[in-house]
């Protein structure tokens, strides 16, 4: 062999070797990932080296997820429409793990007894029925991914036992999401699906504020460590992202 044909065997070794690095690597959706912890998410899996598919309700707008170099794609949770849309472009592809990050939360939402319906009804339609909604119309491709693991992104608001006041239609949304967690648990437990509700902190995003003394990079990077080890042990539980179990 020549030093030249030695190179060249050595270069498609290195090259099958990439391609079935890529081929073999895991796919993780995340939603409402053009900012805050669902961008973090985005930013760390891909670091990992995960196939990552990010949603953003304005792809055009979402510039720091595209410079990840990720796949985004268009999502309103809340719209059936554009859900059935994300699924149809994303017939036969297989998503190991999905991650249900987007959602709302209104600094007026103070008292249950001065509530403002309509911000409550929102409230539930993105936290609550926006996640279940994107997990049914994704079954296929959850199913036809290797861990199946659905990652539902809760609050420690949405306990019940450490209910001591405010934002009340938030804690409603995400306490119902608990128990739409729960029963997607008994339901998918029987077919090998692992899902969670985990609480992320209290991160500096928007929705957090600017007091909040987690920066995202952190409570990412416990949930992280979190999701990957995931087991079917762990399938209906609520973990804050330092892997605390939290009280329903
Ligand atoms: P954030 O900075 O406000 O980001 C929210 C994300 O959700 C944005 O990408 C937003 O997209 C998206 N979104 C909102 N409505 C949507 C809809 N109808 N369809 C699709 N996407 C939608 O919030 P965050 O702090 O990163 O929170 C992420 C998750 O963690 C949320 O579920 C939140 O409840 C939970 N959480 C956060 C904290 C915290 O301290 N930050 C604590 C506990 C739990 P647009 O840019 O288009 O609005």
């Amino acid at each position: 062999m020549t030093r030249l044909t030695r190179w060249i065997a050595l270069a498609a070794l290195a090259l099958a070797a990439t391609s079935a690095t890529a081929a073999d690597a895991a796919t993780v959706l995340i939603t409402g990932a053009n900012r805050g912890i669902g961008l973090e998410y985005a930013r760390q899996f891909k670091a990992k080296g995960y196939a990552v598919i990010g949603t953003a309700r304005n792809p055009g707008e979402a510039t720091e997820l595209a410079a990840l170099d990720v796949r985004v794609e268009a999502l309103d949770v809340t719209d059936a429409a554009s859900v059935a849309a994300l699924a149809k472009r994303l017939d036969g592809v297989p998503i190991d793990v999905l991650i249900n990050n987007a959602g709302i939360g209104d600094r007026d939402d103070t008292s249950v007894l001065a509530t403002d319906f309509a911000m409550f009804e929102r409230t539930l339609a993105v936290n609550t029925l926006g996640p279940l909604r994107v997990t049914q119309a994704l079954l296929p491709n959850l199913r036809a991914g290797s861990r199946k693991h659905i990652v539902n992104m809760s609050s420690r608001l949405g306990s019940i036992t450490l209910n001591n006041g405010n934002y009340p239609a938030y804690r409603a949304s995400k306490a119902a999401l608990n128990q739409v967690n729960r029963s997607l648990s008994i339901e998918l437990g029987k077919q090998g699906f692992v899902v969670v509700v985990v609480h992320p902190g209290w991160v500096r995003t928007e929705m957090g504020g600017a007091e909040a003394p987690l920066l995202p990079d952190e409570s990412v990077r416990g949930l992280v460590k979190l999701i990957e080890r995931l087991a079917a042990g762990d399938n209906g539980r609520f973990y804050d992202y330092l892997g605390e179990e939290l009280p329903w």
